[in-house]
């Protein structure tokens, strides 16, 4: 069924891994009716986990989108689920995953509260402007301390957390959550929801809290501080409400559930609080296109779309997932694809509940859909009205920092199928051939991103891969100023080939790539060939020493000769590209490697073993920070080429306890 637009929620969950964001979902889809018999992920078994490689590392690393039906007050909304991966190599589809969603819930462990990763995800979402409530779960565990959550969530995430429940009993005392609003105690016993009415101690709670709640909001927001005023006993459940989703759409308070999610407790309420406090489509307001056009959300306007996903189906094709922002999208409709204007026809439009299709005539804004009959299809891509064009966003692919030789143990031909496949599917893969070896190179963002291509390449697509070890993918820069210059001459008989370039190479500053300028007159080279220099130069630093990209380097062109009849705009090209190589060689050239910025949590006793360790890795130590429960947060900068099988060290090191985060931060000579 399609509700209207006030009543759809398109939602993220997000949480540090192990927080329990899996069994959240498992428990959604549970008690939405989508699944009857809810996996454990230990188990492999989880719903949104349908990738057999996820399965094995009981991780979620693909994102899908479900829907489920949810009822508050009489009345159906639809949430969709936009499953976000949780690990720091997949970051560029949790940004890509958190530009479509409109809210988030994060899910935090009552015992471990806010770790590295949760503060990654949060600045995320702020920088997409995502509004969020939160939920603490495990609140069944030993240790369960709600109130040290809510204050790491006020410090470290500087956001205002206000609980719209009171909980009742931690630890293995915990039997449920008593609403502030509307007065209702629930319990789970047995996984399943009971209601009743409080008791007079629970009452006198209830009280208490309802009052320090409104007047809370009230300081806050103009509209409910008025009605307070008049009186504090007749403000209504329903204005407070009110307040409550105007802060939290404007990202001004953080609504705060508590739940154990593995005893099926806190969920539905949950769901209340999802319908109640987040955006929908409407709230979250106009989109703008990266030329400034601006979109409403509104089945007027000209249609928009932004694909956030493409998942290569053996059946279907490629499957376009899609969120419509304006106008309607129909099935038979031709459409218009940003990145090259192409205009298709769609073939086919699908809600998807992690396995199961549902085949739809349409969807309007706000709606999530899977699109079929698009060709090929890129991530980042908006589908739009042929007569209205509009671009959502940039299409950025990030660069590759790993890269695997791969090669078919048998087979070739499913092995090149399946390559194309997974390559369209994500972007964040690349390809090249070495040009020593001839052999097929996979990039990727990380190890462990390569690895999961490899496990998909298996179990999906069934193709035996051979691997050799990850590499890292290093850059050359000049290592001292020089002077080079390169004629290039065919003059026997038939049409000639003439021109002569002098460049000059400079070391330049980290992170600056290739600068290029001319200091020749248009006597000396004509303009025309001054700008055929400047595509070779380009040419050159692409291609590099031994597949190695060359950067970092001013470039000027400091002379050249050129012939009035055998010179053209290709020979300059690739003289210069050939002057720019030989130039670096010739400059005792140094390497550039790839850095990475590391946060690794780990426990006060193990902090010692860990720096050491990282010291070994070539790594720098930027600062450190104690926290509570004997923990320390140290910062560092280590050689991405040191850091392959570090989860396995740093979990050995510290007995199990450590985690990190790393982001690519740049390159360093070596
Ligand atoms: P994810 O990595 O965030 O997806 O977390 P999972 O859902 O996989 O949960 C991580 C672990 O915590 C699993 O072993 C779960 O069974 C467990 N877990 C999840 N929720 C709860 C909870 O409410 N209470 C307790 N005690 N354990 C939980």
């Amino acid at each position: 069924m399609r509700v209207p637009i006030t009543r759809l929620r398109n939602i993220g969950i997000m949480a540090h891994i192990d927080a329990g964001k899996t069994t959240v979902t498992e428990q959604v889809l549970h008690k939405t009716g989508r699944i009857r018999v809810v996996g454990l992920v230990h188990e492999g078994t989880a719903h949104t986990d349908h990738l057999p490689e996820e399965q094995r590392r009981g991780i979620t690393i693909q994102s899908a989108a479900t829907s489920c039906a949810w009822t508050l007050d009489g009345q159906e909304y639809t949430v969709n689920l936009i499953d976000t991966p949780g690990h720091v190599d997949f970051t560029i589809e949790v940004e890509r995953a958190l530009r479509v969603l409109d809210g988030a819930v994060a899910v935090l462990c009552a015992v471990a509260g806010v770790e590295a990763q949760t503060e990654t995800v949060w600045r995320q979402a702020d920088r997409h402007g995502v509004a969020r409530v939160a939920l603490i779960n495990k609140m069944d565990r030993p240790g369960a301390d709600p109130v040290a959550v809510m204050g790491q969530m006020r410090e470290r995430l500087g956001c205002d957390p206000v609980p719209v429940q009171a909980w009742l009993g931690a630890g293995d005392r915990f039997t449920g959550v008593l609403e502030l609003l509307g007065g209702r105690v629930l319990e789970w016993p047995e996984g399943v929801l009971t209601e009743r009415e409080p008791t007079p101690e629970e009452r006198e709670l209830l009280d208490a809290r309802r009052e320090a709640l409104v007047e809370r909001l009230a300081e806050l927001d103009e509209p409910l501080m008025e009605s307070w005023l008049q009186g504090h006993d007749s403000v209504g459940d329903s204005e407070v409400w009110s307040a409550l989703r105007r802060l939290t759409v404007a990202g001004r308070i953080v609504p705060v559930a508590f739940a154990s999610a593995l005893k099926g407790a806190g969920v539905e309420p949950l769901l209340d609080l999802v319908a109640r406090a987040l955006p929908s489509p409407l709230d979250a307001g106009s989109i703008e296109g990266v030329d400034g056009q601006v979109r409403a959300p509104s089945e007027d306007e000209p249609l928009s779309g932004l694909v956030f996903k493409v998942v290569v189906d053996r059946y279907a094709g490629a499957l376009a997932w899609t969120r419509v922002y304006s106008g309607t999208l129909r099935v038979g409709d031709r459409v218009t694809l940003s990145d090259d204007g192409r205009r298709v026809k769609v073939r086919g439009l699908m809600k998807m509940d992690a396995g199961a299709r549902e085949p739809v005539a349409e969807a309007g804004p706000g709606e999530i859909v899977a699109v079929t009959g698009l060709g090929r299809v890129v991530s980042s891509e908006t589908l739009h009205d042929p007569e209205a064009p509009i671009a959502l966003a940039a299409i950025e692919r990030p660069e590759p920092v790993v890269w695997l030789g791969v090669s078919p143990e048998s087979d070739p031909e499913r092995f090149a199928d399946a390559m194309g496949r997974i390559l369209t599917e994500d972007p964040s893969l690349a390809h090249r051939v070495d040009e020593e070896t001839g052999q097929t190179l996979l990039g990727g963002v990380g190890e462990l991103h390569l690895e999961v291509t490899l496990g998909r390449l298996r179990d999906e697509f069934e193709v035996d891969v051979l691997a050799g070890a990850p590499q890292v993918a290093y850059r050359v820069t000049a290592g001292r100023e020089v002077e080079h210059n390169l004629r290039f001459k065919r003059q026997n008989g038939g049409p000639g080939a003439f021109a002569d370039v002098t460049l000059r190479v400079t070391p330049g500053r980290p992170g600056q790539g290739v600068r290029f300028v001319s200091e020749v007159t248009g006597q000396v080279l004509p303009r025309e060939f001054q700008a055929a220099v400047a595509a070779g130069v380009e040419d050159g630093a692409e291609r590099g020493i031994l597949g190695e990209p060359i950067e970092d380097v001013d470039v000027a062109l400091v002379g050249g000769a050129f012939h009035e009849n055998d010179s053209s705009d290709r020979d300059f090209r690739s003289c210069a590209a050939k002057a720019l190589v030989e130039a670096v060689e010739a400059s005792a050239p140094r390497r550039l490697e790839p850095m990475m910025r590391l946060e690794v949590v780990t426990t006060e006793e193990s902090l010692g073993l860990v720096i050491g360790d990282l010291s070994k890795r070539r790594g720098r130590v930027l600062g450190m920070e104690h926290r509570d429960r004997a923990v320390v947060v140290v910062n560092a900068r280590v050689p991405l080429a040191e850091l392959f099988g570090y989860a396995g060290t740093l979990r050995g090191l510290s007995g199990g306890r450590g985690s990190y985060t790393a982001a690519p931060d740049g390159r360093e000579l070596i």
